[in-house]
């Protein structure tokens, strides 16, 4: 479609250990709209960052991709050379990691690392990719943009850190950023202020943004659809206003019964972990991976992987609940959404 900046089609990645082949995604297809932002969810290890490192094209050994297509842009990544990925990365697509501390170079000042992909990808001289790099030290809201560019990391507080990975993203104007776990090192008070400025970020200069993240908080405040992964598979995709109000998976809903809620009433209320542990990707379950820790599990369930179900336009989900012949059809009885 037009309208979208990245297509992937029934990818898979696997990794090729000495115990046996790990496949960390499975047959994974999304898209993600220009100017939108998509969110991957999942526990850990459900393969929200294999997935974007395989966009990125920047898996390490023993990992490799098996199957399916990426196209930015039309054009299938997969089949580019490393010297035009070397192209695309950094200047259309940027990507933004979850530990800004071992992301920067300790011994290299701010500023030469701001303007490294500048200098990489363009043909500027060193003053102007100094004065650009301040100004996108500004853009971040870092003060005094002139001064930190002489700073080393770890004179800056963890957020500022934070701000300056964004800044170094942004240096080439990219279409799609994609920002794995942005904020999970932080306080919250500085991941809320991370969140805000990617949220203006993406208003100011109209990029793409896939965020990872296990936070659904972090999910309502900027997402505009959502991916829900477990055991390397697509659970559920929509928009984000469906996934807060007719999730149509248990998983999704075990997520959404595991946040927090501030009532203001004096009643101490539970949070509900989804009990069990995320399948064995070398030997993942022959039918659905949820099945071992699903509440609503059927027989078929554990034999045959259910196939996806498509709720409305934006919204499908994979669960053999929503198969017209289910006993206990969510779709016909409402899903079991407690709160
Ligand atoms: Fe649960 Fe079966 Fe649906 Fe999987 S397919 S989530 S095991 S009900």
């Amino acid at each position: 479609m037009e309208d979208n900046i990245l297509e992937i089609k029934n990818l898979s990645t696997s990794f090729f250990t000495h115990l046996g082949e790990v496949k960390a995604v499975r047959d994974v297809s999304f898209s993600v709209e220009k100017g939108k932002v998509l969110g991957i969810v999942g526990e850990s290890g459900s393969g929200k960052s294999v997935t974007a490192l395989s966009c990125m094209r920047i898996l390490q050994e023993p990992g490799r991709i098996v199957g399916g297509e990426i196209l930015f842009k039309g054009e299938d990544l997969g089949k580019k050379s490393n010297k035009e990925m070397r192209a695309i990365r950094g200047n259309d697509i940027s990507m933004i990691f979850q530990n800004p501390m071992s992301s920067m170079n300790a011994v290299l000042r701010v500023g030469d690392q701001l303007t490294e992909p500048l200098m990489e990808h363009t043909s500027i001289s060193k003053k102007d990719a100094m004065k650009r790099a301040a100004e996108l030290l500004s853009l971040v809201q870092i003060p005094d943009a002139e001064k930190r560019l002489r700073a080393y990391p770890h004179e800056f507080s963890g957020g500022m850190r934070q701000r300056a990975m964004i800044a170094m993203a942004l240096a080439c104007d990219p279409e799609l950023l994609i920002a794995d776990e942005p904020t999970t090192a932080l306080d919250v008070t500085t991941q809320s202020q991370i969140i805000k400025l990617l949220s203006d970020i993406r208003e100011k200069l109209g990029m793409s943004i896939i965020l990872i993240t296990h936070d659904l908080g972090v999910v309502a405040e900027i997402c505009d659809s959502v991916v829900v992964m477990y055991g390397s598979m697509i659970m559920e995709e929509a928009p984000v206003d469906d996934i807060f109000h007719n999730a149509c998976h248990p998983y999704t809903l075990g997520l959404l019964n595991s946040i927090p809620v501030v009532t203001g009433d004096s009643k101490n209320t539970r949070l509900e972990p989804i009990p069990g542990t995320p399948p064995n990707l070398l030997q993942p379950p022959p039918g659905c991976p949820f099945a071992p820790r699903c509440a609503y599990a059927m027989k078929v369930c554990t034999e045959k992987a259910p196939q996806n179900t498509q709720i409305s336009d934006n919204h499908r989900s994979m669960c053999w609940l929503l198969h017209e012949d289910a006993p206990d059809n969510f779709l016909k009885r409402g899903n079991p959404i407690v709160r």
